[in-house]
């Protein structure tokens, strides 16, 4: 079954790494999110697909869900030591991957190429692929004023109030060649459990809709018991005047998905979902888990019309 899966970091890694475990490499493609990307200390930082590529080839931190395992901090502690900026923290490792993309991206390769190359030396053998290989970047309106991404999640700590998002350079950005062609040819295609509003809408404002409507569209919830496992997603629901939960998170993607994956905790609420809805554990902590989410994912993707 060829499957793709639309994925941000920390919650759609996980989901993509049990995905991984039990589809062949021409059966799966992992899309991933590229409005968290930015430029930093001169470099091209592309966080989501990072933790997708470290997660898929079991070289990411586990603790921290993003980063590289078996880290050292040398580099940023003497930037810290210089007067630069130490916010965003990049590891030793983690920075070689930095450093040559941003080398590659200058002598004319794209996101999409530089990727490839970069999953075949980690040994990843399904297709990550960016959502576009054009900048689109997500931009948070709070009431402090319009914030770049990784300034409000990771400068600001989320701290500042939500008043909406915007994905800016939208108007020239197409999807990633691969991207579109693994659409077209897939069977289904499974939501992970990221971010709604800024891991996974900007891929769906970069893919054009009616490519995937009209497949098997399947997404997993990331609030569990009315909370984020992880991030501000809840914060965000609440802020917008929108109760956190998996019910308002199947409203969010009604006119692209038709079947929903909630967590147990959740199964009363699950009632009120006019979807078809599987109820299962959503929580991954370890591969087990993943594969074994994964494994009913497919299976209830059997039972959609
Ligand atoms: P980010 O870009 O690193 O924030 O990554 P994502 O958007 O992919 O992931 C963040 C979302 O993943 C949060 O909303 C979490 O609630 C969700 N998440 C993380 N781990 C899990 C998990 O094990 N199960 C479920 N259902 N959601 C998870």
């Amino acid at each position: 079954m060829k499957i793709v899966a639309l994925a941000g970091g920390v919650g759609g890694a996980k989901l993509a790494h049990g995905l991984a475990q039990i589809l062949k490499p021409e059966e799966l493609t992992v899309i991933v999110n590229t409005g968290d990307d930015f430029e930093h200390l001169g470099l091209y930082i592309s966080p989501d697909l990072d933790t997708v590529c470290y997660t898929l080839a079991g070289l990411a931190n586990p603790e921290t869900g993003w980063g590289r395992v078996d880290e050292t901090w040398n580099a940023i502690a003497q930037i810290e030591r210089l007067g630069g900026p130490s916010w965003f923290r990049l590891g030793d490792r983690d920075l070689a991957t930095h450093l040559e993309r941003t080398r590659l991206l200058k002598e004319g390769y794209t996101l999409t190429e530089i990727t490839r190359a970069f999953c075949k030396a980690w040994g990843v053998r399904h297709a990550v692929v960016p959502m576009s290989d054009s900048p689109v970047r997500t931009i948070v309106e709070t009431d402090e004023g319009d914030l770049a991404f990784q300034e409000y999640f990771v400068h600001r700590h989320c701290e500042p109030r939500v008043k909406g998002f915007r994905f800016e350079g939208l108007g020239s950005a197409r999807p990633a060649t691969g991207a579109r062609e693994a659409i077209l040819s897939a069977e289904a295609i499974v939501i992970c459990p990221s971010n709604p509003w800024v891991s996974v809408d900007p891929i769906l404002a970069v893919i054009p809709i009616d490519e995937i409507q009209g497949r098997r569209v399947v997404a997993v919830s990331p609030i569990i018991g009315g909370r984020a496992v992880k991030g501000p997603a809840a914060k965000m629901f609440a802020e917008l005047g929108i109760a956190p939960s998996a019910l308002t998170v199947a409203e969010h993607y009604e006119n692209v998905v038709n079947g929903i994956v909630v967590d147990s905790v959740d199964s009363e609420l699950a009632k009120q979902i006019r979807i078809p809805t599987l109820v299962t554990n959503t929580i991954m902590k370890n591969i087990q888990d993943k594969t074994e989410l994964a494994e009913k994912i497919l299976k209830f993707i059997g039972t959609l019309s």
